[in-house]
């Protein structure tokens, strides 16, 4: 049980937004275990009015993604039952997300070899500890 409903979740925002602007907000699905880490970037994505939609471990996407659509996948690559490159793997090899760019987070970039990141179909990584700027920098490279 990963998910905490984005709906809830952001919902002071969303009552300051208008049903147009809601509408348009880009969804970005976060895989995180640490809950200060998933917070961090979760508070961000929001602050820069994206939707999130967010797993504890990963073990869920599949039904998330087929719930919200998410427009991005921002995915820590250590994960309590399985690595995030598994889970990155089992997305692509699913025809609703395979096109569904994901990042992938980590403190330990070249963990797994040093192509094992994008060999697993992931777009970039982004190493932790997390920062606005990089995190903005990123995100703004899939989407809007
Ligand atoms: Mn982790």
């Amino acid at each position: 049980m990963g998910l905490i409903c984005s709906a809830v979740y952001n919902a002071s925002i969303i009552r300051n937004m208008n049903m147009d602007k809601l509408q348009m907000s880009k969804v970005i699905l976060i895989v995180e275990d640490d809950v200060m880490q998933m917070k961090l970037v979760s508070d961000l994505l929001i602050r820069a009015g994206y939707l999130t939609v967010q797993s504890i471990d990963g073990t869920d996407i599949i039904a998330l993604v087929e719930m919200h659509r998410p427009d991005l996948i921002i995915m820590d690559l250590q994960l309590p039952k399985a690595s995030g490159l598994d889970y990155t793997r089992l997305l692509k090899a699913n025809d609703q997300s395979k096109d569904i760019p994901i990042i992938a987070m980590t403190g330990f970039p070249l963990y797994g070899g040093p192509s094992s990141i994008t060999d697993a179909g992931c777009v970039e990584c982004i190493a932790k500890p997390i920062t606005p700027p990089t995190l903005y920098e990123a995100v703004n490279r899939y989407v809007i």
